[in-house]
């Protein structure tokens, strides 16, 4: 079942069901691919159509973030809860060791892909990554090529939105039998770059505000966050007349 918020359709789906339905999709060889919108993409869905509709098309649609999940609320249709793209990835990688299968990383700065690869495979021993990428290439025809080559049960398309999702749409026949997995920033997250918030703050869902200590740059975009809520909140008055 989905569960649209602000026009993006949310899998209602806890962690476990999102991982069974990855599974499934493993077992299946299907090419297919997973989008994991926070409020402030979900935000940007709602001014272009377009990249509304490429969520939406997506095999699992996974609420990245508090945001989302208040939105929800506010709208009267509650999802069970946030499912982080990144700690999703991090269980990809659990079920890849335990039922076999690769994994290709995709994206961030030259050096980042690797790093991750590494610190993955530490915490994951027996994962096979069969390659890394960075996410700045100049001809996506050759970096699509080279993916295909190494034939990954499971890629990770870690360029940031749109872009990501643009590429796992354009290129998901191109890849038969892979899921691919939109994580934004993830790459940098396991390569110890990006720190997550402590445990408290996310407990708490103030991840948001420990991103804006770190990355006061954020700010813009994350003023996308209260207009999000706003948006929420007059649909809602909206629709209770
Ligand atoms: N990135 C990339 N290629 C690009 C643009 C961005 O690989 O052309 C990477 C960037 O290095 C970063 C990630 O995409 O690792 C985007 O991170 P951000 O935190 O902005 O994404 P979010 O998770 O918020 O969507």
């Amino acid at each position: 079942m989905r569960i649209p918020v602000m026009g993006v359709e949310f899998d209602c789906v806890t962690m476990d069901q999102a991982l069974a339905r990855a599974a499934e999709l493993l077992e299946n060889r299907q090419s297919a691919y997973c989008v994991t919108p926070n409020a402030e993409i979900v935000y940007e869905a709602i001014q272009d159509p377009d990249f509304r509709e490429l969520l939406n098309q997506a095999d699992i649609v996974l609420p990245d973030g508090a945001g989302v999940v208040l939105g929800a609320k506010l709208l009267g249709t509650p999802l069970p809860g946030k499912v982080a793209g990144i700690e999703f990835g991090e269980r990809l990688c659990d079920m890849l060791t335990k039922r076999g299968g690769s994994l290709y990383l995709l994206g961030g700065k030259p050096v980042v892909a690797e790093q991750a690869a590494q610190k993955l495979t530490q915490r994951h021993p027996g994962l096979v990554i069969c390659g890394t990428a960075h996410g700045y290439f100049q001809d996506e025809a050759a970096a699509v090529e080279r993916i295909r080559a190494a034939k990954p049960d499971v890629l990770f398309v870690c360029l940031g939105a749109p872009k990501q999702e643009r590429f796992m749409r354009a290129h998901c026949q191109a890849l038969p039998g892979c899921l691919m997995a939109g994580l934004g920033g993830s790459l940098d997250g396991y390569a110890g770059i990006a720190k997550r918030a402590p445990k408290w703050m996310i407990r708490c869902n103030l991840e948001w505000l420990y991103r804006l200590i770190k990355q006061p740059r954020r700010l813009g975009r994350m003023m996308r966050l209260p207009k999000f809520i706003l948006l929420c909140l007059g649909e809602r008055r909206r629709q209770n007349g």
